[in-house]
């Protein structure tokens, strides 16, 4: 095999996002190019240098990558006996370079993929050709947000279009109302895991439709359902158009959950008696929910769910009144919407919260569901987030963590290894790593800003106490929270003795008019003396900025409006480099606090009130900032280490990168949801 051949089989397979060496090796094939290409690998490969195909310590090192990447391709898997699971979701956030996601349900999911890839799981991931992705964002002139889109073109991508042995597309067809739409699909091979996203750009299909799928969550409640109707329907016709079965089917979140009717459909075809039928769905579908807002759930009124089910209810032989019963929560309510969740709940034999306190806001959310049940029996469990920690953990991180702990990967769900390896790292050399990450990411900083639209100063300190702040602007995750009281934010920012920087970066969705005003609130704050070069933001968020600034900031800032924030992920990626978490007790948090390993906001009190919450909170969050952040952080010894703070690193270190990684949950997922309760 020649050096070429080795680079295209890598290059073909996702597994290079979450390894560095296999991205060294594309970026020296030209390192414009693949910067271009936000770190995709296709064109740099296309454009590489000629030379270093000749050179053999080149083609030594692309061997090695190679050998490695065969390794994992061939290693046994880790469950022998899991069921073979389907994966449905919307959105999938892979690499910065496919932004065919808009936040943490995609990181989420594609997390989830590719650990079922290093568990070498029977897995299968579907979701929709998301051509134009989620927006791209700039600012005008006045700092507000602008959005545009830059379509995939599949070339630069490892995306293979499915076809059948005559090289024609497989296709599967669904009806929208009585008009039929044909899809193809595109596949992506995530280290050993194949997902596949539908497209419904055929020439055959009407010209409107054909971008049907291109874009995330825009285009109004009617692209929505369509889109919801391509991804459950499509999504299970093209598994058997590929001949795919599975013995489960995990919906992750709503939008997909018109899967269970297409098995429905498929069993009475089979002649299955209807009381039949519907058990038998039941029993092959497990169901998460990530919403605790009841807004947040998607919802079609009567008239546009029958009319664009008229084709798909007749072959199901139901009435319309049967066919709404199965989203609505009272089947005798002629008004009621259709909603998805009731849908993936009522087809579903384990349904998921996804962190304890969500499990709880699921079940008294949905316990009208289950009028005989007192709200602690409503059949809504958790399982808790975690992240893929290969692709969060930054290069230098890795390299440390290896020399110090040995095979950490391999380990890496193994609490007590954790313990034991971080027990008797030198304080000394623990700072340092915290330094040195900080340093990364400060340079990353400055060269970013130079080149993007909103105007930012950086006047940036190396050794000072560094914030992060990075999520989509969805309100509820109050981002200008601290510049509640101006003049207390000042005066944070203003003690030349103990310096301290902000970091922000999110994307607000092009509707939501609250989270375009946060974002325009702290561009302002920004140009306010106190501020200047010291609160900064980062435009055009994605996982690429998210990987910077959780493996160089000091303090991770999350201050949700509880109990909104579902579980929340970005703050389980700054542990493995020694951050910290100052955070509400909201999502994840309540369960990897310990009282050592990070600071709570406030006690978890929820006002009925939302602006007494926000100054409550605002409040909360001045205080642990002025009376615990900043003096540990900035409580140096003679020796010039701030022992407090090394110490709540350490601990952060040890307690949580095993609980909430990825491995861990999709483990979870395996026995608690994938593996089927015995019959007896
Ligand atoms: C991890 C991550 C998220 C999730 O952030 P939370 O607010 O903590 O849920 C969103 N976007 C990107 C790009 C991420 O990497």
């Amino acid at each position: 095999m020649t050096t070429r051949d080795k680079l295209e089989t890598l290059a073909a397979n996702l597994w290079w996002t979450w390894n560095p060496e296999a991205r060294d090796l594309f970026r020296r094939l030209n390192p414009d190019a693949f910067h271009q290409a936000k770190n995709a690998p296709l064109p740099a490969l296309r454009q590489a240098d000629p030379t270093l195909f000749d050179d053999e310590r080149f083609a030594e090192d692309v061997s090695a990558v190679y050998e490695t990447f065969q390794a994992y391709m061939d290693a046994p898997g880790a469950h022998p006996d899991a069921p073979r699971t389907a994966y449905f979701c919307m959105e999938y956030g892979l690499h910065e370079s496919m932004p065919t996601y808009s936040g943490g349900l995609g990181v989420l999911a594609g997390d989830h993929t590719k650990a079922t890839s290093d568990l070498g799981l029977p897995f299968v991931a579907i979701g929709l050709f998301l051509k134009n992705g989620y927006f791209q964002q700039s600012f005008d002139e006045h700092g507000h947000q602008r959005d545009t889109h830059t379509g995939l073109n599949p070339a630069d991508h490892p995306l293979r279009l499915v076809t059948d042995d005559d090289g024609a597309p497989v296709t599967a067809t669904v009806h929208l109302g009585d008009q039929p739409l044909a899809l193809k699909a595109w596949r992506l091979d995530v280290g050993r895991t194949p997902l596949y996203l539908l497209d419904a750009d055929l020439d055959e299909n009407p010209a409107e439709l054909r971008t049907l799928t291109h874009n995330l969550y825009q285009g109004g409640n009617h692209i929505r359902l369509q889109q919801e109707i391509v991804l459950g329907i499509g999504g299970m016709r093209l598994m058997r158009a590929l001949d795919l079965d599975a013995d489960v089917y995990h919906l992750n979140e709503g939008h997909c959950a018109f899967l269970t009717l297409e098995l429905l459909r498929e069993q009475l075809d089979d002649g299955v008696p209807p009381e039949a039928a519907e058990r038998w769905v039941q029993e092959h579908c497990v169901f998460t929910t990530h919403t605790p807002v009841p807004a947040g759930h998607d919802r079609f009124n009567p008239d546009r769910t029958l009319g664009q089910m008229t084709t798909f209810r007749q072959q199901l032989g139901l009435s319309e009144r049967d066919f709404m019963a199965f989203g609505r929560v009272d089947p005798n309510d002629e008004h009621e919407s259709f909603t998805m969740t009731v849908l993936g709940l009522k087809m579903s034999r384990a349904a998921n919260g996804v962190s304890r306190l969500n499990g709880e806001v699921a079940r008294d959310q949905w316990k009208a569901l289950y009028p005989d049940r007192p709200v602690d029996e409503v059949p809504i469990g958790h399982i808790t987030n975690g992240i893929h920690l290969p692709t969060w953990t930054a290069p230098h991180a890795r390299a440390f963590l290896e020399q110090r702990l040995g095979d950490w990967l391999a380990q890496r769900q193994d609490p007590d290894f954790w313990e034991q390896g971080l027990a008797d790292i030198p304080d000394a050399d623990l700072w340092q790593y915290r330094s040195t990450l900080r340093g990364f990411l400060l340079d990353f900083v400055a060269d970013y800003v130079a080149r993007q639209t909103l105007p930012q100063t950086v006047d940036l300190d190396p050794e000072a106490l560094t914030i992060g702040f990075a999520r989509r602007f969805a309100t509820y995750k109050r981002a200008p929270l601290i510049f509640s009281d101006v003049e207390r934010a000042e005066r944070l920012f203003s003690n030349a003795d103990r310096p301290v920087q902000l970091l922000y970066a999110g994307k607000a969705h092009p509707e939501d008019e609250g989270g375009k005003g946060f974002i325009r609130r702290i561009y302002e704050m920004s140009q306010r003396p106190a501020f200047k070069g010291k609160v900064i933001f980062l435009e055009n968020y994605n996982m690429e900025i998210g990987r910077m600034l959780v493996s160089g900031c000091d303090v991770w800032l999350n201050n949700p409006r509880r109990p909104m924030e579902a579980s929340g992920t970005s703050g389980q990626k700054i542990a493995a480099h020694g951050g910290l978490n100052v955070s509400i007790l909201d999502g994840w948090w309540p369960e990897g606090y310990d009282g050592t390993n990070g600071w709570t906001i406030g006690d978890g009190t929820v006002y009925a009130d939302k602006a007494q919450q926000d100054a409550v909170d605002a409040q909360a969050l001045y205080d642990v900032l002025e009376n615990e952040v900043i003096p540990t952080f900035y409580d140096h010894d003679p020796e010039g280490l701030p022992r407090g703070w090394i110490s709540r690193m350490r601990r952060a270190m040890q307690s949580l990168p095993a609980e909430f990684s990825a491995v861990r949950m999709v483990s979870d997922y395996i026995a608690e949801m994938y593996t089927a309760p015995a019959t007896v």
